[in-house]
């Protein structure tokens, strides 16, 4: 399998090249090619399977058309702890350098004022710890009404460490039809349960 086989734009493969990646991880292979044609996907993988990849990369092409709206992000990674949103966020910045992408990242421990600043001038693609997100929507700060594509990444994380109640909120929230990726390295019931309700027939992919 090769990247070029998958589906992306010459301008993300270039990227993908530059990063030194000559093939898709077992989890790239089979997650990109549902991804692009907007399908919901359960990735069951842990972290150092290129998973983080295998979402980042068809997302970048499916974000590059588009409007950006003023409180409206265009889509929403949430992530488990502020580590790991700095790093996909960090992953966007390399793989997207090629297109013109606004991402905003909102952890806590962090000035809010940046933050809503970003926000107010219109972001492609947010990415978020649960907690953060909850308290600026609280304050009006943010709709999420314009999220077209949600990824849930590392679900189990979340469960262990109490946001399923969150990300329930959160899901309520967003538009019905919409896009949905879970990432999880485990799928114990209550994750089961939550990829149930919110994700359409999903495709499941285990590494
Ligand atoms: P992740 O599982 O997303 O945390 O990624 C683990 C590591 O694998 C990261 O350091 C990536 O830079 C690297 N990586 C991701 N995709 C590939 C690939 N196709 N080939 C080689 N390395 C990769």
């Amino acid at each position: 399998m090769n990247f070029a086989d998958l589906g992306l734009s010459p301008d993300l493969l270039a990227a993908v090249a530059d990063a030194g990646y000559t093939e898709p991880t077992p989890i790239q292979a089979q997650a990109i090619p549902p991804v692009l044609m907007m399908k919901d996907i359960i990735g069951i993988a842990q972290t150092g399977t290129g998973k983080t990849a295998s979402f980042v990369l068809p997302m970048i092409d499916i974000m590059a058309s588009g409007r950006r709206r003023a409180l409206m992000p265009r889509s929403l990674i949430l992530a488990p702890t502020r580590e790991l949103a700095a790093q996909v966020a960090e992953n966007f910045e390399k793989y997207g350098k090629n297109h013109d992408l606004k991402l905003a990242l909102l952890i806590g421990g962090v000035q809010m004022g940046d933050q809503v600043k970003a926000l107010n001038e219109g972001v492609d693609v947010l990415i978020a710890t649960p907690g953060r997100l909850m308290d600026l929507f609280e304050r009006g700060k943010i709709l999420l009404n314009g999220c077209e594509l949600l990824v849930i990444d590392e679900a189990d994380r979340m469960l262990d460490m109490g946001f399923i109640p969150d990300i329930e909120f959160i899901c309520d929230k967003l538009p019905e039809n919409r896009q949905t990726m879970l990432f999880s390295a485990t799928m114990p019931p209550p994750i089961e349960k939550l990829a149930k309700k919110f994700l359409k027939s999903p495709k499941r992919i285990e590494v």
